[in-house]
């Protein structure tokens, strides 16, 4: 077991913390105040290879490995989670068309969205009634000659009115799971109409839109893998993001570990830095245990996926663990805080609030329980 980091790791880590420190941070608090989706910082991450980490580099991704990449989510989360969903969901896009993807696909699609010329990626499983159960999808698509016509709606899709390629899931046959099938649909499509951006309670600097489809057509050469095997894309897809998450949930920890530690050192209470109480100094205490915890679990799932080895259990795991663990220390930040943790003077509420939905999307904390408890079994 070796826990140093490589040159690559180092040299990428670095990258997106200078980044994250000089560019994202300095501006995460009036991205979450006025909604701003930051479509500059997307470009300038796809000029640092921060949007194809692990993507080939005949594709332009910077093919830097899957430790890489969780290296670098945790550094632009713990500045902002808004831009760093945005930054997971635009790389496991690239990911999946490199994974399944024709090579004219890989060409056409991939290059733009690691480099930044799309803006983002967006991945449109989720349905209005089908969230944990995407099988029961009825976006639809029906062949006609060479062309593929989709019909319906999509929901929460993130970054969805600003991505140039939108990887979406309809029906092409009535079989439950082996009637989905994927399709490549590039932004500005006839028939593709973006609905009103949620109001969401945190991550309000990411865009969070219901997607309609209404006769929006592709060509047959947008379908991606085969048709049929959508089902099973969308598992190998959500496999690889949950490492995304469960890194953002990391760097959003981390991030709350730091301004607690900076808080308790500058406020006296009863004459105290109130870090001389033993109350809080357990809380640290705490709150680092299970941070570290979770970083840990989230780069052995992450290089498991790297060795190509079966990583199903351990990304659900990691996203599990790792999500609860930041919304119990965000709290706690808040709590350390005290008064001042409920206001916007300190970043910490914003922290507990963005943290708030890592336990619902990409698969609940429900959905991990089945995945991890299946493996499990299944492994005897
Ligand atoms: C901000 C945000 C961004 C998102 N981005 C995207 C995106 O880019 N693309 C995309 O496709 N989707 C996206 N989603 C959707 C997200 O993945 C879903 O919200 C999530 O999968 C849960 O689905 P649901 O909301 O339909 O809840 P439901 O599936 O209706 O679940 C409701 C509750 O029931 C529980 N539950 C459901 N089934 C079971 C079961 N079998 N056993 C036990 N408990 C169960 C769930 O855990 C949950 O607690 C996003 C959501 C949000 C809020």
């Amino acid at each position: 077991m070796n826990f140093d980091l490589s040159e690559t790791q180092t040299l990428i880590r670095d990258t997106a913390r200078k980044f994250a420190r000089e560019v994202v941070a300095p501006r995460a608090r009036q991205l979450d105040r006025e909604e701003i989706f930051p479509v500059d910082a997307y470009r300038q991450m796809g000029e640092l290879g921060l949007l194809g980490v692990n993507v080939p580099s005949e594709y332009g991704g910077a093919e830097a490995g899957v430790v890489s990449y969780s290296l670098a989510v945790i550094e632009i989360a713990a500045a902002c989670a808004s831009t760093s969903v945005g930054m997971c969901v635009t790389n496991m896009c690239a990911e999946l068309i490199c994974q399944f993807g024709t090579e004219d696909q890989k060409k056409r699609f991939v290059t733009k969205l690691v480099s930044g010329e799309a803006v983002a990626g967006a991945f449109a499983l989720s349905e209005p009634h089908a969230g944990s159960d995407p099988g029961a999808g009825t976006t639809n698509a029906v062949k006609k000659g060479d062309r593929w016509v989709i019909n319906g709606s999509k929901q929460w899709i993130t970054s969805g009115a600003y991505a140039g390629v939108i990887v979406v899931w309809a029906r092409t046959s009535n079989e439950g799971n082996k009637g989905l099938s994927c399709f490549l649909v590039e932004k500005g499509t006839p028939g593709l109409t973006v609905g009103r951006a949620e109001d969401k309670m945190g991550l309000r600097g990411s865009n969070t839109v219901p997607l309609l489809f209404e006769n929006c057509e592709v060509g047959e050469e947008n379908l991606l893998g085969r048709q049929g095997d959508g089902f099973k894309l969308a598992m190998v897809a959500l496999d690889g993001g949950r490492i995304g998450i469960a890194s953002q949930a990391c760097g959003v920890g981390r991030a709350a570990i730091e301004a607690s530690v900076k808080y308790v050192k500058d406020r006296h209470a009863f004459g105290h830095p109130i870090g001389d109480f033993q109350a809080l100094r357990f809380m640290l205490a705490d709150m680092t245990t299970q941070q570290q915890t979770a970083e840990l679990l989230t780069w052995r799932a992450a290089t498991m996926k790297e060795k190509k080895t079966p990583f199903t259990r351990e990304a659900s795991m990691a996203k599990l663990f790792a999500s609860e663990m930041s919304n119990k220390v965000c709290d706690k930040a808040v709590q350390l805080h005290g008064g001042y943790g409920y206001i916007d003077e300190f970043p910490v509420e914003r922290y507990l609030r963005d943290a708030r939905v890592q336990t619902i999307y990409e698969g609940t904390s429900e959905i991990q329980r089945i995945v991890i408890a299946r493996e499990v079994i299944k492994a005897g």
